[in-house]
């Protein structure tokens, strides 16, 4: 393996920011070739860390805006040309509003901080009219259940509420020795592209989405009429939908069908 430079080496590593920092030159080379970047495009990265990734996408685009919680990082980020440095939690930052201010849609990419890499895929699920393309590299078992199909024990909540809105694609696999200090963990590196606007709902079906998954997976094991099937009897629902068998069995599609449904014979119930 050839370990890419210390850039530096006097900065420790912050657990509570989950910082592993990438150190193989040739994984870094291949992941900035699939992200493959070009001048004029608005390109984002989440936790840039010590630059490791920050270096060749700078290379190939010239220009980037960083989105880094680590003040020292910040500081030291804020001395390279060419990079836009937001000191800040990436989950307070708008990224319909960097968007729009970009004048176009975003390619926001980064090696995540695995201890928060969930509520960062559902920060920016929201703002998916105003991207382009994710690049992420995360826990390999979480790239794994984003991308699993209906009928297996990794289908779960976090494959339908991604895949009803992205195409999700794992790219690449990375071991653990990849890093300084390296992670417990084995890593992927996923490509989420959103899905043509024709196919997506309204932020109340969406949540409406959530709510029913959220129901049909609490109790996996189960039959769905013990759970979807109760929670919508509840709501008077009167279509037709199988929920004699488990959440597992479910295609993301008729779950995003069956959320359209809810969502609209409670918008005609409503005075
Ligand atoms: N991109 C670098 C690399 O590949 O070597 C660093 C990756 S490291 C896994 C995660 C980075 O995200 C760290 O630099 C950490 O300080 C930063 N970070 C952690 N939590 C963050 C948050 N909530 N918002 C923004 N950045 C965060």
């Amino acid at each position: 393996m050839t370990r890419a430079p210390a850039h530096h080496p006097q900065h420790r590593a912050r657990k509570r920011f989950g910082q592993h920092f990438l150190a193989d030159a040739a994984i870094i080379e291949a992941i900035a070739g699939c992200i493959a970047p070009h001048p004029g495009e608005a390109l984002v990265e989440i936790g840039p860390g010590l630059g490791a990734l920050t270096a060749p996408l700078l290379a190939r685009a010239g220009a980037l805006t960083v989105i880094e919680l680590d003040r020292d990082l910040a500081a030291r980020l804020r001395a390279r040309a060419g990079l836009t440095v937001i000191e800040s939690d990436v989950l307070a930052v708008d990224f319909t509003a960097l968007a729009a201010a970009a004048g176009q849609p975003l390619r926001v990419v980064g090696n995540l901080p695995y201890n928060v890499s969930t509520p960062i895929l559902f920060h920016l699920l929201p703002a998916a009219a105003s991207v382009r393309d994710q690049h992420f590299m995360l826990q390999r078992e979480v790239v794994q259940r984003m991308a699993a199909g209906p009928g297996g024990k990794d289908y779960g909540r976090l494959s339908v509420m991604l895949q009803w809105r992205y195409h999700i694609e794992l790219l690449l696999e990375v071991p653990p020795q990849a890093f300084e200090p390296p992670p417990r963990v084995h890593s992927a590196v996923v490509r989420m592209t959103p899905l043509p606007a024709a196919g997506v709902f309204g932020a109340a079906a969406a949540a409406r989405l959530g709510e029913l998954v959220s129901v049909a997976f609490s109790q996996r094991r189960k039959l769905l009429r013990h759970t979807l099937g109760r929670w919508l009897a509840e709501r008077g629902y009167a279509g037709v939908f199988d929920v004699q068998r488990r959440a597992e069995e479910v295609p993301v599609a008729q779950y995003v069908a069956l959320a359209r449904e809810v969502q609209a014979a409670q918008e005609a119930q409503a005075p």
